[in-house]
């Protein structure tokens, strides 16, 4: 499909180029010097002590949840409004994921109050995931944690770069992890990274990253090991220094390109007020800095949805929805019976419109205007 306007775009330039053609031309591709100094620009960018580059998001939740010891019998509190790897992670180590409802329709994320109300004598830990960007109610979670001694982990996988009260989102629960998927706010096409501020959690996490091992292949190059023991069971979670140095280029722009978007999202609200004030666009006055990683608006009760993305499309506009929530999937309909009244309410009327930094404000108001003509 060609669109007029798509759903995101990549911000790739020369620069990105020539990063990966460094690599190629250096004949080392594996995890090297190109991942430490990437890991080391990304601790100093989100302020955490240690990250750890893998090869997706998803890989990241799966050895946060293992560094939090999760078993069968666990109980893991999460929204069921985010993508399904958040719920997955916590499965693949025969952990329960339980579903709180989220806060309202102007607030997308997690309910404190909803957290609470799921809470059993299994309950080990709460996965926060801050929505389009937008942080979670960290101080009140962050209480509510500590009141039933349970961990929290944050799916930073929209809010590389957010803040609240000034700290860095990756900064508050005991183990965050991001992604730089393809569509994500910086990208080294699939990618991810999981930091920490605790020692004993960073240790356990580079050894389920790399099978277990205690050294690794680029420590043997550098003549510091010849032998390794496997003390753990662990994965093969690696990145590669390809994308490594994808990201350390990305991570430079992204700033800047967060801050381009959340003139985008200004904008939005101020064209959606003026044009369709029947459209809710969700955040308003959100607490915190956001990343601004998604543009979501929920329609007036009743529309259709479907018809509504199908004009959208007929007029070269990519929309898309986050999410189908997890708990709708046949893969989950068995191991729960949640009931989400705020969620099931926005899961009918949310689109998520095109957001990325290259767009130009004329397509903002060309959106807008597409919008009213659609639901006139
Ligand atoms: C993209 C995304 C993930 C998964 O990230 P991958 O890097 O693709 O594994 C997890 N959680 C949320 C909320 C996401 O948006």
């Amino acid at each position: 499909m060609n669109w007029r306007i798509p759903l995101s775009d990549i911000d790739f330039g020369p620069e990105e180029t020539s990063a990966v053609l460094n690599v190629l031309e250096s004949r080392w591709l594996t995890m090297g010097g190109v991942t430490q100094a990437f890991e080391g620009e990304f601790s100093a960018y989100v302020g955490a002590k240690y990250s750890l580059a893998v090869a997706n998001c998803t890989a990241a939740l799966h050895m946060a949840c293992l560094a939090i010891d999760l078993h069968p019998g666990d109980e893991v509190i999460l929204p069921a409004l985010t993508f399904v790897a958040t719920a997955n992670a916590i499965r693949y180590t025969g952990a329960m994921p339980v579903f709180a409802d989220v806060t309202s329709e102007n607030n997308l994320n997690i309910s404190p109050e909803s957290i609470e109300q799921h809470i059993t004598p299994r309950t080990r830990a709460i996965i926060v995931v801050h929505y389009g960007g937008y942080p979670c109610d960290m101080p009140r979670i962050m209480d509510i944690a500590k009141k039933h001694k349970l961990y929290v982990i944050e799916d930073d996988a929209h809010a590389i770069g957010s803040e609240l009260d000034g700290i860095k989102l990756g900064n508050w629960g005991d183990l965050s992890c991001f992604s730089f998927f393809s569509n994500k706010n910086m990208t080294t096409g699939e990618g991810g990274m999981v930091t920490t501020n605790d020692d004993g959690f960073a240790k356990k996490l580079s050894l389920f990253r790399s099978h277990g091992m205690t050294s690794m292949t680029w420590d043997r190059h550098k003549g510091h090991a010849w032998s390794y023991d496997v003390v753990e069971l662990g994965y093969n979670y690696r990145i590669d220094e390809i994308r490594a140095a994808l990201g350390r280029v990305q991570l430079g722009k992204l700033e800047a390109n967060n801050v381009r978007r959340r003139s985008l999202v200004k904008q939005y609200r101020e064209a959606l007020q003026e044009l369709v004030p029947e459209v809710i666009a969700p955040f308003e006055n959100h607490p915190g800095i956001s990343s601004a990683h998604i543009m979501p608006i929920l329609l007036p009760d009743g529309t259709d949805r479907t018809c509504f993305m199908e004009n959208m499309k007929a007029q070269g506009i990519q929309t898309s929805i986050h999410y189908p929530p997890i708990h709708h999937f046949t893969a989950y309909q068995e191991i729960t019976n949640s009931v989400l009244p705020v969620t099931e309410n926005v899961v009918e009327r949310e689109v998520t419109l095109p957001l990325y930094p290259l767009m130009k404000d004329e397509d903002v108001v060309l959106i807008a205007k597409t919008i009213w003509e659609v639901l006139h």
